[in-house]
C-alpha cells in the first residue's frame, strides 16, 4: 500500500527554480530520511507536500487519493478543492525545527486544538487522546498543563510530536527537529522518533543525523541545487557515495 506518491515536483520562487522535478514514494512503514546542504530545498520541498508551498508542478497522492489542482494567476498550482485540500492535510502531520507550538496554549490545548477544530472530536475524546500520545512521547501528565516556555526544547518538540501524533496521520514529516535543540537534548527527541518508526509509522525526515538516516531510515535521498543527485538504502548511500558531490558533503566540505 502506497501511504505517499509525490511526482515531478517542481518549485519556482520568482527565477529562481529551487526544486527542478523531485519525486518520491512512501510504502507504509517506509522512513525516508532527506538529507543535503542548506539552501538544497528540502524544507521547501516537504512544504510542497503538504501544500504549505504551493508547487509550481507536480502531483501529490495520499492513500491513492490525488490532490486536485488548478492554476492561480500567477501560474503556480493551488488547490482546486479546499475541502479536500484540508481532508488530506490532515494525513500528513508536520513537526518543524522551531517546535512551532502556540505559546498562548498550554501543551494539552496545542494537542487537542486539531483534533477539536479539524477532526471533530469532543473535548474529553480529544483529551483522552492527548493522554495518550503525550505517555507515547515520554512525558508526564503534569506536562499538560505548562505553555511552551516553562519546557525545555526537548519537551517542546516532543509535545510538538504528540501533536502530530495526534491526527494519527498516514505520514509524518519532520523538518529537521533536532537541529534547534542543544545537544543534550536531541537524544531523547530521537529515541521518540525511532520507537515511532519501529512501530511502522511512515516517516518523511529531513536531518543532518547521519547515525539516525543510517540506523533508523530504509531509503536516503541526498538532494542538491533542487535535484535528487542519489537515493537508496542507507548502507549504500551513506557508506559508498557514487556522486562525488555526496561524498563531498558526507565528508563535510560541501
Ligand atoms: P533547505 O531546507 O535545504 O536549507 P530551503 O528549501 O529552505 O532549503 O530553500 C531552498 C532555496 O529556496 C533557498 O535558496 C532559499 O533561499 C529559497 N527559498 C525558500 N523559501 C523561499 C521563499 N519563500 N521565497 C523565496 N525564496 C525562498
Ligand atoms: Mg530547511
Amino acid at each position: 500500500m502506497e501511504s505517499l506518491k509525490v511526482e515531478n515536483i517542481h518549485k519556482r520562487f520568482g527565477d529562481h527554480e529551487v526544486l527542478r522535478g523531485v519525486s518520491l514514494t512512501a510504502g507504509r512503514g517506509d522512513v525516508i530520511s532527506i538529507i543535503g546542504s542548506s539552501g538544497s530545498g528540502k524544507s521547501t520541498f516537504l512544504r510542497c507536500i503538504n501544500f504549505l508551498d504551493a508547487p509550481s508542478e507536480g502531483r501529490i497522492t495520499i492513500l491513492n487519493e490525488e490532490l486536485k489542482t488548478t492554476r492561480d494567476r500567477h501560474n503556480q498550482l493551488a488547490p482546486a478543492d479546499k475541502h479536500q485540500l484540508q481532508r488530506l492535510r490532515t494525513k500528513l502531520a508536520m513537526v518543524f525545527q522551531h517546535f512551532n507550538l502556540w505559546s498562548h496554549m498550554t501543551a494539552l490545548e496545542n494537542i487537542t486544538a486539531a483534533p477539536i477544530h479539524v477532526l471533530g472530536l469532543d473535548r474529553k475524546a480529544a483529551t483522552e487522546r492527548a493522554r495518550h500520545y503525550l505517555q507515547k512521547v515520554g512525558l508526564a501528565p503534569e506536562v499538560m498543563d505548562k505553555y511552551p516556555v516553562q519546557l525545555s526544547g526537548g519537551q517542546q518538540q516532543r509535545v510538538a510530536i504528540a501533536r502530530a501524533l495526534a491526527l494519527e496521520p498516514e505520514v509524518m514529516l519532520f523538518d529537521e527537529p533536532t537541529s534547534a535543540l542543544d545537544p543534550e537534548l536531541v537524544g531523547e527527541v530521537l529515541r521518540v522518533m525511532q520507537a515511532l518508526a519501529e512501530e511502522g509509522r511512515t516517516m518523511i525526515i529531513v536531518t543532518h543525523e547521519m547515525g539516525f538516516a543510517r540506523n533508523v531510515s530504509n531509503h536516503v535521498m541526498f538532494l542538491h541545487q533542487g535535484v535528487v543527485e542519489e537515493e537508496g538504502p542507507p548502507a549504500q548511500v551513506l557508506g559508498t557515495p557514487r556522486s562525488p558531490r555526496l561524498a563531498q558533503f558526507l565528508s563535510g566540505s560541501l
